[in-house]
């Protein structure tokens, strides 16, 4: 779940974090309302930023800096309804703006290669931090933590005395950093990125943006704080599929292609899409349904099939524990029920795999492949077809 910035800085705010002055506004008369009461004296400036969960609005014109309530008005009026990264601004941040000297680029997030937290840290702020690590990957200070030790002080020091920052300054960015990694960890985050934390021309050390991202497994228990934040819990809207399918409880993606894909479990489906590209193909969706196949398969494969680019199916089910002929018992119920018109493969294996492939064969007229390789290809090659065959 993602955070907009406003509800970043406010998390942040509660871990010692010091944040711009701001208020959130949804239309053009409170902006300029805004804009009168945070700009404080004529010339005071201020910067309005739309809120959408999305990064690079900087380069978007969706960051303005601007002199007056008039100003900000028209600003308003052009940013709110208009889309940015993808997303309709429906808020603006109103902030008092900040007098900068310097932009640093602080994050905590999960680091798959060390399987725990990882401190980001650069001195070179403000800019794209995958471009920062491309062009000069010395300015880019990773410190992994050990889940169970915590961020120790000490380690933070090493990292920041080799920085120009010179002391004072060190003190200010160590302490904000643990306030970061203290909000990262209590709020189950993904992701803090505070980029840029700035210095300002009077040395003080502010977060001037926020991403946060919490764990999607952790909402139920990160509830309450979701609840607290300003502008509430931000509901993802994703695709009308994908919406469907949240209503239903399935974790599905839509994604580009035209190979749909029914299998079980997280790890078997994620291997399916890589075959899917390997041979050349591009799978239409995500799907985890789990040990749940058998009694939702008519819901989930609906979901599947209602995918208008949909030119094939692929199912692939392996089970050890988990019985296949269960599941493909679900699933053939489902396909006799909803009676797709497109080519289907089916690939079986594991606990009850005879009794599986003798259901398919018998039910739907359909014979498994014995590969799963051999099944992918089929399915690549029937929404190709499909495909061409759509162009001619
Ligand atoms: P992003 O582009 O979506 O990451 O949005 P940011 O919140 O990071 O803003 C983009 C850039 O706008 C920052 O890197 C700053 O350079 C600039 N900016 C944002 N707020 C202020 C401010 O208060 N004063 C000044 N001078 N610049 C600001
Ligand atoms: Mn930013």
């Amino acid at each position: 779940m993602n955070l907009l910035e406003h509800q970043g800085k406010f998390l942040l705010q509660g871990f010692g974090l010091t944040v711009p002055q701001g208020e959130l506004v949804e239309s053009p008369e409170a902006a300029a309302d805004a804009a009168g009461r945070l700009g404080g004296r004529p010339g005071g400036r201020v910067v309005c930023k739309a809120q959408v969960p999305a990064g690079k609005r900087g380069k978007a014109g969706a960051v303005q800096l601007v002199e007056t309530p008039d100003e900000a008005r028209s600003v308003a009026e052009r940013l709110l309804g208009s889309e940015v990264g993808g997303y309709v601004v429906t808020a603006l941040l109103v902030e008092e703006a900040v007098d900068i000297a310097r932009e640093l680029y602080a994050a905590v997030l999960d680091d798959p290669a060390s399987k725990g937290p990882l401190v980001l840290f650069s001195t070179a702020g403000g800019m794209d931090i995958e471009e920062v690590n491309a062009q000069t990957p010395e300015l880019v200070h990773r410190l992994p933590v050990d889940p169970l030790e915590g961020l120790s002080a000490q380690a933070l020091w090493e990292v920041l005395a080799g920085t120009d920052l010179g002391e004072p300054v060190t003190n200010a960015v160590s302490e904000a950093l643990q306030g970061v990694f203290a909000a990262y960890e209590d709020a189950d985050a993904n992701l803090v990125e505070v980029n840029p934390m700035v210095v300002t021309s009077s040395g003080a050390v502010v977060a001037l943006d926020a991403k946060v991202t919490i764990d999607a497994g952790s909402v139920p228990r990160q509830q309450e704080r979701i609840d607290a934040l300003p502008g509430g819990a931000q509901v993802e809207a994703g695709t009308e599929l994908e919406q469907r399918g949240r209503e239903q409880g399935f974790h599905f993606i839509e994604l580009d292609g035209d190979v749909g894909v029914l299998a079980n479990g997280a790890g078997l489906t994620m291997t399916t899409l890589d075959a899917i590209n390997h041979f050349g193909g591009r799978p239409a969706n995500f799907l985890e349904i789990g040990g749940e196949s058998y009694t939702r398969a008519t819901p989930a494969l609906g979901i599947v099939l209602d995918n208008p680019r949909v030119k094939s199916l692929l199912v692939n089910f392996c089970g050890a524990f988990a019985r296949t002929d269960v599941m493909t018992e679900g699933v053939v119920n489902a396909i006799e029920e909803l009676r797709p018109d497109l080519p289907i493969a089916f690939t079986i294996h594991g606990t009850g795999e005879e009794e599986a492939i003798a259901m398919v064969r018998d039910r739907l007229g359909i014979e498994p492949y014995d590969l799963m390789d051999d099944a992918v290809q089929a399915a690549v090659a029937a929404a190709r077809g499909a495909t061409e065959e759509a162009a001619r």
